[in-house]
């Protein structure tokens, strides 16, 4: 599938489409509560995106049966939502999911720590928070005339000196009409520059990274997939649009605004 430029009217499609997703994602990890199932949160943000008259692109994605992947501890995504999968105080819990707005899609992944961040062992918010801020180093590298590898390479330099482990089997990608389009966005370092970036141009990256190992295995569902050492992974993403300048984060309120657990 050939990468994508989308006109003016695309973008201001894809603009509803992810401001609904932030507005969803922020209702949903308000929501969370130690003891809740992951079916429960999962049910609770497939209302919230009905009642902006959308549909969840990820239920029935080549088959997956949720409206969200909902991925714990060990687990880096995938997730699949169950009435049995309770989560509990300190959990690392990552919410990823998108909805479809008059064709098109959004996608975008938010990592919590169950009951407050105060509840969390401090490595696990290491990880969570060097994760999310990763996203942010690539993404500064997301403007037009540079490569694709100068996102992956940014995400890498940054991660790599705390001696985490960048999830090599899953990349971001290319987004619009489809979920998934070209082109995939590697987190970890690339020697090959990979396509010149073009304003107009719709991507999700999506850094997925260990506490320790980036090796994963993929359960007997599947779908889920874990760290080989079943230490914590965290995942953090949102649907940019490449411009001249700096990206628009299409799936933070403001499109550009930084937001941080804090605020
Ligand atoms: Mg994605």
């Amino acid at each position: 599938m050939a990468v994508t430029i989308k006109s003016e009217r695309e973008i201001a499609l894809m603009r509803t489409a992810c401001g609904y997703l932030s507005e969803v994602l922020d209702e949903m990890v308000a929501y969370v509560k130690p003891g809740m199932s992951t079916k429960e949160i999962n049910d609770f943000g497939d209302r919230l995106i009905r009642a902006h008259g959308c549909v969840p692109n990820f239920l029935n994605y080549e088959g997956f049966p949720g409206s969200f992947c909902l991925s714990v501890n060990e687990e880096v995504v995938h997730g699949i939502p169950s009435r049995k999968r309770i989560v509990k105080e300190g959990d690392l819990l990552s919410i990823d999911g998108g909805l479809i707005y008059k064709g098109y899609h959004s996608d975008a992944a938010r990592s919590l720590i169950v009951g407050g961040r105060d509840k969390a062992d401090p490595a696990v918010l290491k990880l969570m928070d060097v994760t999310e801020e990763s996203f942010f180093k690539g993404i500064e590298k997301a403007v037009a005339g540079n490569h694709l590898y100068d996102i992956s390479n940014a995400i890498a330099d940054y991660v790599e000196p705390f001696g985490y482990g960048i999830i090599e089997d899953l990349t971001g990608h290319g987004i619009g009409r489809h979920l998934h389009e070209d082109p995939m966005i590697p987190n970890y370092r690339q020697h090959s520059r990979g396509i010149r970036l073009r304003a107009g141009m719709t991507l999700a990256v999506e850094p997925m990274i260990g506490l320790g190992t980036w090796e994963v295995d993929f359960a007997d569902d599947g779908w889920t997939c874990t760290t080989k050492d079943k230490k914590v992974a965290s995942h953090y993403e949102n649907t940019i649009l490449v411009t001249d300048g700096a990206p628009e984060i299409l799936t933070l309120p403001g499109g550009r605004k930084r937001k941080s657990a804090e605020q």
